[in-house]
């Protein structure tokens, strides 16, 4: 008999699970209503997507749900620290190091592709208030009393994850303090495929080229500092965006609404358990400053539908065992992410005296060396 998997969480990273997920009867739940993007204007939300996820997306056919005209490539990235440090780097032989897509419609293109598989049902403005897991099975108790029953349950719920909570599986959970603002804008000068990063004394600044003369900014700035950027008036908020940035694509003119998103990082040490695994933010959540939330959180998805494929015929997917290898299969790429993005932001948040020429130095020091470069180029495009 065909096991079954209710996925909690029709954000991407469950709706890349669910069309990953062939060979089972897959029921996505969904607390909001499905989202259909205006035509008109650009999604205020945008990913920085790996050229590793864009092949994944491929292979789900969501990517050629996607218009190419709507997506900006990131050919290089320049990373400039407080002490006029830059370190530059580009995707080897001319490729991509990334690529910027609307949030939106990434999530509608991968809606699109799930509902043409015949074994995936996404039950939209869904909300589930209950959830259960163990050997006997799994189950999700729908708002409107209706009961879904599986062999697995995957939690896809986002970092407040209802599930995990359900289940009582334990968590690591700290506020940065931090804010991020995000914002786009109209630019003099084109951006020309060059994403560009500052490391300032009030937080990380990062301008993400849009299509056209567009940047979408993302400034991850202590509380404060974030309520006084939000509280500025259109004008004035472009003045200091584009100061910040040393005026390098000209004048700013704000070109969308400004949006807030406080800032955490969490960590789930054992992200299964007998029934039930953990994606997506609901396993981990990083620091924006490496654009890499969303990209972990697809290789989650693939990771958890390659080690059920791949299961032995005596094997249940909601086993212990099984789940546990999609653990160990994941642990050391997030582990590393959350090391690497929380020790840049506690490096670049120290104000001790010295630590800034500590830092400078880092930067020259593997902008000097090739090799360090090459690999900091392949880590962002895995
Ligand atoms: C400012 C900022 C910039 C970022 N930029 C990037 C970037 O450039 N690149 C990148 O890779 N990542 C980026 N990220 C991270 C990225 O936004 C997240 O990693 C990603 O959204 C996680 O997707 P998800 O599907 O796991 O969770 P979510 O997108 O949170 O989806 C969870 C879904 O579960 C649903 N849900 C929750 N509870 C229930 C329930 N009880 N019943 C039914 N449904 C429920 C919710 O409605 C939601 O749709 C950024 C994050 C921030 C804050």
């Amino acid at each position: 008999m065909t096991e079954r998997i209710v996925v909690a969480g029709g954000g991407p990273v469950g709706l890349a699970f669910a069309g990953a997920a062939s060979g089972f009867d897959v029921t996505v739940i969904e607390a909001s209503p499905s989202r259909v993007p205006p035509v008109e204007g650009f999604d205020l939300r945008v990913f920085a997507v790996s050229p590793g996820t864009r092949d994944f997306l491929r292979e789900l056919g969501a990517w050629a749900e996607l218009d190419e005209e709507r997506i900006a490539p990131v050919k290089r990235m320049e990373i400039f620290g407080d002490d006029g440090a830059r370190l530059a780097f580009a995707a080897p032989s001319g490729g991509q190091l990334a690529s910027i897509v609307e949030a939106g419609r990434l999530t509608a293109a991968l809606e699109k592709s799930v509902a043409r598989r015949g074994n995936v049902r996404v039950l939209r403005s869904t909300p589930a208030s209950s959830f259960g897991a163990g050997a006997g099975g799994a189950w999700a108790e729908l708002a409107n009393g209706e009961r879904v029953e599986g062999d697995l349950l995957v939690g896809a719920d986002g970092p407040d994850s209802p599930v995990r909570t359900a289940l009582g599986m334990a968590v690591d959970e700290r506020p940065y303090g931090e804010t991020a603002v995000v914002a786009h804008f109209e630019t003099e000068h084109d951006a020309q495929g060059l994403a560009r990063q500052w490391f300032l004394p009030e937080g990380v600044l990062a301008w993400l080229p849009l299509p056209g003369s567009r940047i979408s900014i993302v400034w991850s700035a202590p509380a404060a500092v974030a309520d006084a950027l939000s509280a500025l008036e259109p004008q004035a908020l472009a003045a200091r965006v584009r100061d910040a940035g040393g005026a390098c694509l000209g004048d700013l003119r704000l070109a969308s609404g400004v949006a807030r998103f406080p800032l955490r990082w969490i960590r789930v040490p054992q992200p299964v358990a007998r029934g039930v695994a953990l994606i997506g933010d609901a396993a981990h959540a990083v620091h924006p400053l490496a654009g890499q939330g969303v990209n972990l959180g697809f290789q989650d998805a693939k990771a958890l539908a390659r080690v059920l494929a791949e299961r032995s015929r005596l094997e249940r997917a909601g086993d212990l065992a099984v789940l546990r290898r999609y653990a160990r299969a994941r642990s050391e790429d997030v582990g590393a992410m959350q090391l690497v993005t929380h020790g840049l932001d506690r490096l670049f948040a120290a104000e001790r005296p010295g630590v800034a020429a500590l830092r400078g130095a880092g930067l020259r020091m593997v902008e000097r060396a090739s090799w360090a470069k090459r690999l900091l180029a392949t880590r962002a495009m895995r």
